[in-house]
């Protein structure tokens, strides 16, 4: 079955198709499974990630529809944030980004440098609050003072994540699939990391979609793994309904949130080795919030045996580059051990 999007408009944005790099050190390091990473990471605009995938349905519609300004939220260390701020400067609409302190940290890496530096660099309307209150009324005023000035201002949710910004992950799955069939390659599994589900959603969907017998494997990286699941049914159900396709059974599809650890953007030791084990095997800079925990996610089940030996397993790398910056003093601490 083909995947047939060309009804919605799309704003390019990005390099693709993203590399799709063979791992055989990495794979040798976890006893003997063949590693794939497809690289969403150097997906090019603004340091590149899996939102730019999001944004071009997004952005697309927002264009089609005379947007002038873009609106959206996320913490402060938001790579949304970034990828649309970076996307707004080169489509010259304006860019107000809500940014909530949800993570505990206190350093002044965190609270200016990594994403958010860029997204002052890339010429955003920074709104920093200290909770959701303090966020709601900065996202009013904001909506507010557009009407006030006669711009259009359209709202994108936490992450991109909604059904028509999962149809970039649709296409990024068939995108992916293409590279495989070309090296004859049916992989066992494909690991995503899951925040706010749409890139799950948009792989779990594509691979009902392309009828493939791949299973997927959500890696929590915030909620709890049936919070993810839910999250997953739900925008995967609403973004085959806007194709006209029926809902998903999603037979294919597990969460699991064995590598949150204490929380959302709170580092653990598993985190660490995961990021020096993908640096030291294959040159390949995980992130400290989403694909470091996806990988001590895939790194334990490789040691548990659930993934076994002979297995070929696609890892997502949706990027996140720039919080490695913003988690100083750890980071540069944890490349030295
Ligand atoms: C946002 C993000 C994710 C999670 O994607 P969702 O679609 O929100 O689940 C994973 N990795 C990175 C680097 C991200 O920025």
């Amino acid at each position: 079955m083909t995947v047939d999007l060309s009804a919605f408009p799309r704003v390019p944005l990005g390099h693709w198709p993203t590399p799709l790099d063979d791992c055989p050190r990495l794979g040798a390091a976890l006893g003997g499974i063949r590693v794939l990473v497809k690289r969403d990471d150097v997906s090019g605009l603004g340091v590149g990630g899996n939102k730019l995938r999001k944004l071009e349905p997004l952005l697309g519609a927002a264009l089609a529809d005379g947007a002038d300004t873009v609106i959206t939220f996320g913490a402060v260390q938001t790579n949304h944030g970034r990828q649309t701020a970076a996307a707004c400067a080169r489509l010259g609409l304006r860019c107000e980004l809500i940014l909530t302190r949800e993570v505990a940290r206190t350093s002044d890496a965190y609270q200016r440098s990594g994403n958010l530096a860029l997204d002052h660099l890339y010429g955003a309307t920074v709104h920093l609050c200290d909770d959701d209150r303090q966020a709601e009324d900065a996202y009013r005023r904001a909506v507010d003072s557009a009407a006030a000035e006669g711009r259009k201002a359209v709202t994108l949710p936490v992450g991109g994540s909604n059904a028509l910004g999962v149809l970039g992950y649709v296409a990024a799955t068939a995108e992916m699939f293409t590279q495989l069939d070309g090296l004859r390659i049916t992989p066992d599994r494909i690991v995503v990391p899951v925040g706010s589900a749409g890139t799950a959603a948009g792989v779990a969907l594509g691979v009902a979609l392309l009828d493939r017998p791949t299973r997927v494997d959500g890696a929590c990286v915030s909620h709890t793994a049936a919070e993810s699941l839910a999250d997953i049914r739900r925008l995967a159900a609403e973004s085959a309904a806007l194709l006209g396709r029926d809902t998903p059974a999603l037979t294919h599809v597990r969460t699991d949130d064995r590598a949150v650890g204490p929380g959302y953007g709170v580092p653990t030791a598993a985190l660490w080795d995961a990021v020096r084990l993908f640096a030291r095997t294959e040159g390949i800079t995980l992130d400290p919030v989403y694909t470091g925990k996806a990988a001590a996610c895939l790194v334990d089940m490789a040691r548990t045996g659930e993934i076994t030996a002979g297995e070929t397993v696609v890892f997502l790398h949706t990027g996140g580059l720039p919080g490695l910056f913003a988690y100083a003093p750890d980071f540069p601490a944890e490349a030295e051990r």
